[in-house]
C-alpha cells in the first residue's frame, strides 16, 4: 500500500487531494495545525479513513520526526498562508510559512535519506505582469510577498532536485475555485454572499478591483495533475490552467445572474481597504506541455464553474 504525506490538507487542494489517494487505497497521512477550535471541516466526511499529525511547518524537528515516523511515498506539500491581500499586511509570517516550511520540509526529506516523491504547490502568482498567456518558459516577477515567498519555494525545490536527485516537482497552478475556496477568496465571496440573499438575508457586497482578468479552474480537476506529475518517470514542472481568462466584474456578474438577482442593486466596488498595494492585471496558462506530457486537460470552464459555486451556496 503506498504512502502519502499531505501538508495543508484542511485546506481546499488538501480536501480534494485526499479523497482522491484514498479512493485510490492510499494510507493518507496529513499534516494539521493545532488549533483551539476544529479545522477539519473539510476532512469530515473522511477523516477516520486519515492519519492526521497535529504539528507546523515552520517546526523543523518536528517535521524531521514525522518523516521519518511515516517513511513516505509521496508528499503533497501544500501547506501555505495562501492569501495574497494578507501577504501585504503579513509579509514576514508569509515568508516564513512559504519559504522557511519548504525548506524545512525539504531538509527534512533530504535528511531522511528516503525515497520520497515531493510535489510543490507553486503558483501563477510568480510571473506577475508578465504578457499572457504564461506557461513554464515565462520570466517570473512576482509581485506580492506571497508570489516572492513562492518563488524562493519554487526554486528551492528545483535546487534539491539538481542539487540531490530527489523527485522533487513545482506546479505552477492558475487560481483554482470550487465550493471548499476560503471565503476571503474572490469567487467565494461572492457566491457565499448570494446565498445570503437567496436565503433573505441583506446587505451590500464590498469588492475591490474588478478589471483583474484570472484563468479560473476547478479545485477537483487540479489535484489531479499534482498526481499525474508525481507519476512521470522524471521530475519536471507544469502549469496548470484553463488556457481562458476572465475578470472579476465577468465572474460577479455571472454569479448573479446565475442566481436571477440584479448585481447592481447589490455590489460597492473600488472598495479602497480591498484594493492592494500591487496587483496582477491579467493571468492566463498555456497548460500544453501538461497536455501533451501528463495527459491533463481542464473539462470545467468559467460558466460551469460559477455555476456550481453558485449552486452549492444556494441549495
Ligand atoms: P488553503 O488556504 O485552502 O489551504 C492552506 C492549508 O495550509 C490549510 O490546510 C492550512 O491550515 C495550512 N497551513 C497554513 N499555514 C500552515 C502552517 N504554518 N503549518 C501547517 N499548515 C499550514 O489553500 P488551497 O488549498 O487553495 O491551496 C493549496 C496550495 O496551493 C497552497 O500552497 C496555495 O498557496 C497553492 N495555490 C493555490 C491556488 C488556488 O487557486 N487555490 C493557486 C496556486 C497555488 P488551516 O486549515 O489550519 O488554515
Ligand atoms: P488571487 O488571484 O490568488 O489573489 O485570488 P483572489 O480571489 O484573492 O483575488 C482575485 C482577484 O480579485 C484579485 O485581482 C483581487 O484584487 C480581486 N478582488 C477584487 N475584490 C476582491 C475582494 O473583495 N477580495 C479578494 N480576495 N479579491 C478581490
Amino acid at each position: 500500500m503506498k504512502r502519502a504525506l499531505i501538508t495543508g490538507i484542511t485546506g481546499q487542494d488538501g480536501s480534494y487531494l485526499a479523497e482522491d489517494l484514498l479512493a485510490d487505497g492510499y494510507e493518507v497521512h496529513g499534516l494539521v495545525r493545532r488549533s483551539s477550535i476544529s479545522n477539519t471541516k473539510r476532512i469530515e466526511h473522511v477523516i477516520k479513513h486519515l492519519n492526521l499529525h497535529i504539528g507546523d511547518i515552520l517546526d523543523y524537528s518536528f517535521l524531521v520526526n514525522l518523516v521519518q515516523e511515516i517513511e513516505p511515498d509521496e508528499i503533497y506539500h501544500l501547506a501555505a498562508q495562501s492569501q495574497v491581500g494578507e501577504s501585504f499586511r503579513m509579509p514576514m509570517y508569509t515568508g516564513n510559512v512559504i519559504a522557511m516550511g519548504t525548506l524545512n520540509l525539504l531538509e527534512a526529506i533530504r535528511i531522511s535519506k528516503l525515497d520520497i516523491s515531493l510535489y510543490n504547490a507553486s503558483t501563477s502568482e510568480m510571473f506577475g505582469n508578465a504578457p499572457c498567456p504564461q506557461n513554464e518558459e515565462t520570466p517570473f516577477n512576482p509581485v506580492s510577498p506571497y508570489g516572492v515567498a513562492k518563488l524562493y519555494a519554487h526554486y528551492m525545490v528545483r535546487n534539491y532536485r539538481d542539487a540531490y536527485g530527489i523527485f522533487a516537482v513545482n506546479g505552477i497552478l492558475f487560481n483554482h475555485e470550487s465550493p471548499r475556496r476560503g471565503e476571503e477568496f474572490v469567487s467565494q465571496k461572492i457566491t457565499k454572499f448570494i446565498g445570503r440573499i437567496k436565503r433573505g438575508g441583506r446587505g451590500k457586497l464590498f469588492l475591490g478591483n474588478l478589471m483583474a482578468e484570472r484563468d479560473w479552474g476547478y479545485a477537483p480537476e487540479y489535484v489531479k495533475a499534482m498526481q499525474l506529475m508525481l507519476r512521470q518517470s522524471n521530475p519536471k514542472d507544469y502549469v496548470i490552467a484553463t488556457g481562458e481568462s476572465h475578470t472579476v466584474k465577468e465572474f460577479m456578474i455571472e454569479a448573479f445572474s446565475c442566481a436571477g438577482l440584479n448585481w447592481r442593486h447589490y455590489v460597492v466596488h473600488e472598495t479602497k481597504g480591498l484594493l492592494r498595494s500591487n496587483e496582477i492585471n491579467a493571468l492566463r496558462g498555456d497548460y500544453s506541455k501538461a497536455e501533451l506530457e501528463l495527459g491533463w486537460d481542464a473539462k470545467v470552464y468559467f460558466k460551469e464553474l460559477v455555476k456550481i459555486m453558485v449552486e452549492a451556496d444556494t441549495a
